[in-house]
This record gives C-alpha cells, structure tokens and sequence, in this order.
C-alpha cells in the first residue's frame, strides 16, 4: 500500500475522466447538489470519524467535503470505476486524509461497501447524485449498512426521482436529457444536415434503448428509495426537496462529455463512434440542447434564458443502535488478539457490552475496547492471568461492583508449549494446564454467583482435545479437560436455566499458530475439508450463536467448528 492508499491506479488518468471532471468541478449544480448534504454532515459528524464518498467518480464532491465540512475528517472515496476513482487520485491522493477503494466485479455484480471497507468500519456514509444508477438498490443500501457503523447516517441525493407534489416546471436533471434524445432523434429525421444518420433510425432507437438507460436509467419513485432503506435495516428515513437553477452554460459543458454522449445519442456511433461520428454527434446534442433551452424559455415558467429550475431529492437515514440484548454482560478471557478479540467483536455487533480480559499487553486490549465502543455499546478491560486464582477473584470483584452480573462468559484465554511427551518439562506441562484448564474452573467458579438464569458459559476447547495432536500432550489434555468440566456443569447448571457449552475450533489464523512449520500447516489444510485455515471471525460467530437467544435449548455440546478436518 504505497502512500498508504488502499488502492493505486495502474494507469495514467484517462482523457475522458478529466474532461468530465473539468465539466462538472466548477459548475454551480455540482456545488448546490451538495450544499445540503454538507448542511446535514455538518450537524452529524465528529473530529476523527471516517466519512465515505459513495461513487465518488473523479473526485468532484469529494474536494468538495474537504472544503466545507468543518471537522477533521477522514474521507474514504469509493467508486467502480478504475478510470475515474483514477482522476480522483491523481487530485487528492497527496491528502494525509484521504484514502481511495475500488469496488471489484465478480460475476458481473459489483461487491458492497461492506465487502469492500470491511463490516462498520465508517462512520457516516455520503453519495451525490450517484444511487440512481445503481439496479439493485437494496443490495447496495444493505452493503453500505453494513459498513457504517450503529448510530451512524447514510446521506445521498439524486436529482432523476418522481414524487408526487412536483411543480411541472420544476424538472428532473435526467428529464432534460431525455429530451435533448428526442430532439435529436427528431433533427436527424427533419434536417437535412443531418441525413446520412437517417437510415433505419427508429430501429437503431430502440436497439440502443438499454445502452442509454444504463448510462441515464429511467427515474424511479421516491417510495422505492425508502422502502429498499427500511428493508436494508436503516431507521428514521427522512426525504427532503430542494430546488436549484441550472445554467444552460454548465448544462452545455456537461453535454460535451463524450463519454457521455454515448448515453445521451448512441444512435450515431454506438460505444465507439468514428471521429466523424462523435463530431456530429456532439454537433446534434448541443443543438438539440439549445432548441431544449427555448422552448423552456418559452414555455416553463420557471425557466429564462440562462437557466431552468431543477430539483434534488435528499434522503436520510440512520443506521439503528443494537438494543436487543443491550444491558448485556459478557466476560471474554484473552481478548486482546486472535479468537478472544473477534468473540468480542462479534458480541458487540449483537448489543451485549464486553469486558475485555488480558495477560500482558495493555495497549492492545485498550485498542479491543475502543472498537467495541465504536460498535455502540460499552466496554472496559480488565488485567488479570487467568492462570493464577488471586488475580481471578480480583477481576470478578470488580465485575461484581460495576456490572453486579455476568450475562456471558468465555473462556477462551489459551497458550501452547508444545513437546513430545519424552521432552516436556514440568514447567511446560503446569503452564498449559493452568492457563487452559484450571483457569477455567477459576474463572467459571468465581463467575457462578453472577451468573443468573438465562446466562451462558461457552468454553473454547479445540480439535485436539478430541483426537490428540503430536507433541500436545499438555494441551489436549486441557483441552479434553475443558469438555469434560462443561458436559458435568451443563448438568449441574441446567435447572437454573444456564446454558454450558464448547466451541471446539480447528486451525485459525491466529499467533498461536504462526509458529506451525509451512510445510505441516500445508498438510493440515490438505487434511480440512474446506482446504484452509479459519479465520477467527468464523470462530467468534458460533460463539455468539451459542450465547445468544437463538440457542436457548442447546447445552453440554461440542460445537466443532473446524471446516471438516479429519484426523
Ligand atoms: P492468541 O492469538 O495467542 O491469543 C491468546 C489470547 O489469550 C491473548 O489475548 C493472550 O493475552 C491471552 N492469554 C494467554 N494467556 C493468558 C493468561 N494466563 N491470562 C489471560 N489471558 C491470557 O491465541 P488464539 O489463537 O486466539 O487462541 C484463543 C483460544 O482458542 C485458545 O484457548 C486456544 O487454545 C484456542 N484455539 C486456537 C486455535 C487456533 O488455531 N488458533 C485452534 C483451536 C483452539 P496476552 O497477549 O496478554 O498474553
């Protein structure tokens, strides 16, 4: 990541990329279109919170937010085009600030912002006048649901929406290019000029009818944007008008974007006209557009010479806090990386307020809490080795003064000293015992006065717990230990409605399997059945699973989560 960009062009900036952001830079539609989306960012964003620019094309808005949102923002241009996020970057890559994403195609469909920036990873997410190109709006909304983060706003505009109430007069900026179609259509029949476009026109109408619809896509009502809002899992959806005038001068230097003239007349030259081509057909758009712009100036009453009234829809909505298991506590043990960070994670995603337990390493564990904050729900660390009983009751006495419960334990905290039995030393055998075993029963004994009817105890164990593993003999033991405790507990805690259950996970890419050799880790992939490692995430989701509501009948079981590995 040179520059510590996300993503770099691999191509010099294209001609047409810099004619449309010459055209529409310093057009004052551009400006007033996002005027109020400014306004609303303005009342919304804090210092330090990581704004999207959602198609954020050759960068044309996006210098613009810098501008005029007046706090210190980190903002994230995202579009699907290589040739204009490329422009984008050739203007704002030297900001500190700013950072550029590509949406990728796979199989014709673009991936989402989530796939793209990671599950809320932002704050508030903008768009100017791009979602109206978008065919599949509810995938798209639930994308960039997913990526911004619970409380955060999703902001965009479009000015090509139908609503009822309009004033006729007051137009639709795509309306106008459809007219400017027709009139040309109509030219090209009519006027002698332009007669050698004649032959087969009406033919060549409709066959270019889904190439001028993907560039300039038929208005949708202002209902669809709202209802594919609510079912994306946005709340409070608010939709607002405001009115602009748009100059015919910027209109015409908008019309001379060749690449989107193809949109506007592919009739004359389809994606690839001849230089004859695109010189008449540029010729027949801008006379289109000014025959367009008398007859607003005679029949519109809210058009004169210079301009004509046009109209952006804004809509808003927020993205909903989790409340549903909200006043929840859990305790994850070792979260400070690896499978106990992501459970926390994961967790929080879910509403449930985390205590982030750890050994060593304070800053990290700090990081861990900041994260979940930014989640929506509480979270604090507390320092204690769960290897040594004192420092256990320690930590469960502070839960006990601050929460006055538990909810959700795990215990996860977990270490290797591998050796072939013949090898290990004492040391190397009480270290993982007590680390992975006898923690445990610390912890889990300690918790059970705060743990009340409805709480859950999930336990990580491991694969090897159940099928051994060369030069493991200490920790298969503790992890075989942990399933025995759990399957015992269950029963004794099943009358009190307290669920007890083990998540036995096979290889995950964490640090404690950096040290695997590559050559054994290659094997043990070839031996799983999905032929690869897990990430913790996929650890951490059946985790949650099983502390959630959703698994209130499940206890005393080993879940194994280890993509098929066979022994
Ligand atoms: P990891 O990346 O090494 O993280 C281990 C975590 O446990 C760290 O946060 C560490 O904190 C903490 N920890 C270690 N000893 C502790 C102690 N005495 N008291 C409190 N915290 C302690 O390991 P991981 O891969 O996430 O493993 C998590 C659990 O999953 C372990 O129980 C492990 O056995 C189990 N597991 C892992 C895999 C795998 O392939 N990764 C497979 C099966 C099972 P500090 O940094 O402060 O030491």
């Amino acid at each position: 990541m040179e520059n510590g960009k996300s993503w770099k062009p691999n191509k010099p900036t294209s001609r047409g990329a810099t004619d449309y952001h010459e055209a529409v830079a310093d057009s004052s539609w551009n400006h007033e279109c996002l005027d109020p989306i400014i306004e609303i960012a303005n009342n919304t964003v804090k210092d330090g919170d990581i704004l999207v620019d959602f198609g954020a094309g050759t960068g044309t808005s996006a210098e613009k937010l810098l501008k005029k949102i007046n706090h210190k923002i980190n903002l994230w241009l995202v579009d699907n085009s290589p040739a204009w996020l490329g422009k984008a970057y050739e203007v704002l890559s030297s900001k500190e600030n700013v950072d550029f994403f590509l949406l990728e195609k796979k199989e014709n469909i673009f991936s989402t912002l989530s796939e793209t920036v990671g599950k809320s990873s932002v704050n508030h997410v903008l768009s100017a006048n791009t979602m109206h190109l978008i065919p599949n709006l509810k995938e798209a909304f639930t994308g960039i649901q997913e990526a911004i983060r619970p409380g955060g706003k999703f902001i965009f505009n479009t000015g090509n929406v139908l609503r009822e109430g309009r004033d006729e007069g007051i137009l639709m900026l795509d309306s106008t290019v459809y007219r400017v179609h027709d009139i040309a259509i109509d030219l090209i029949k009519n006027n002698d000029e332009f007669e050698k476009y004649r032959k087969n026109i009406d033919d060549k109408v409709k066959f270019f009818d889904t190439q001028r619809k993907f560039v300039f896509p038929l208005p949708r009502p202002k209902e669809d944007y709202e209802n594919a809002l609510k079912a994306a899992g946005f709340k409070d959806v608010k939709t607002t008008y405001h009115q602009y005038k748009l100059k015919y001068s910027d209109w015409i230097k908008f019309l001379k974007i060749r690449r989107l003239q193809a949109g506007i007349l592919p009739e004359i030259g389809g994606t690839t006209p001849s230089p004859e081509e695109a010189k008449d057909r540029e010729d027949i758009i801008i006379k289109s557009a000014e025959i367009l712009f008398k007859e607003l100036e005679t029949d519109n009453k809210f058009a004169d010479d210079k301009s004509y009234l046009g109209e952006w829809a804004y809509f808003e909505a927020v993205k909903p806090k989790p409340s549903n298991n909200s006043g929840r506590i859990a305790l994850v043990t070792g979260a400070s990386r690896g499978i106990g960070k992501a459970i926390s994670l994961e967790l929080a995603k879910d509403g449930v307020n985390v205590i982030v337990n750890y050994r060593s390493d304070q800053t990290e564990a700090e990081k861990v809490v900041e994260e979940i904050k930014s989640l929506g729900v509480e979270s604090i660390c507390l320092k204690a080795d769960v290897s040594k009983y004192e420092e256990v009751e320690i930590m469960i006495n502070n839960i006990k003064e601050k929460y006055g419960k538990i909810d959700i334990l795990v215990n996860n905290a977990g270490i290797v000293k591998d050796r072939s039995l013949k090898n290990m030393t004492l040391e190397e055998w009480n270290d993982v015992i007590n680390t992975n075993l006898n923690s445990v029963f610390y912890t889990t004994k300690l918790s059970l006065p705060l743990l009340k009817e409805g709480s859950r105890i999930v336990s990580i164990s491991s694969i090897v717990g159940l099928y051994g593993n060369f030069g493991q003999c200490n920790y298969a033991a503790a992890k075989a230990g942990i399933i025995g405790f759990s399957k015992s507990l269950a029963k004794e805690l099943g009358k009190k409605d307290i669920t007890v259950n083990v998540v036995a996970p096979g290889f995950v890419k964490t640090d404690i399997t950096k040290g695997i050799p590559f050559v054994k880790k290659k094997v043990i992939n070839y031996m799983t059945t999905l032929k690869r490692e897990a990430d913790a995430e996929e650890i951490a989701a059946a985790v949650a699973f099983l502390a959630s509501d959703k698994a209130s009948f499940i206890t005393g079981t080993v879940l194994n989560v280890d993509g098929g590995l066979a022994f």
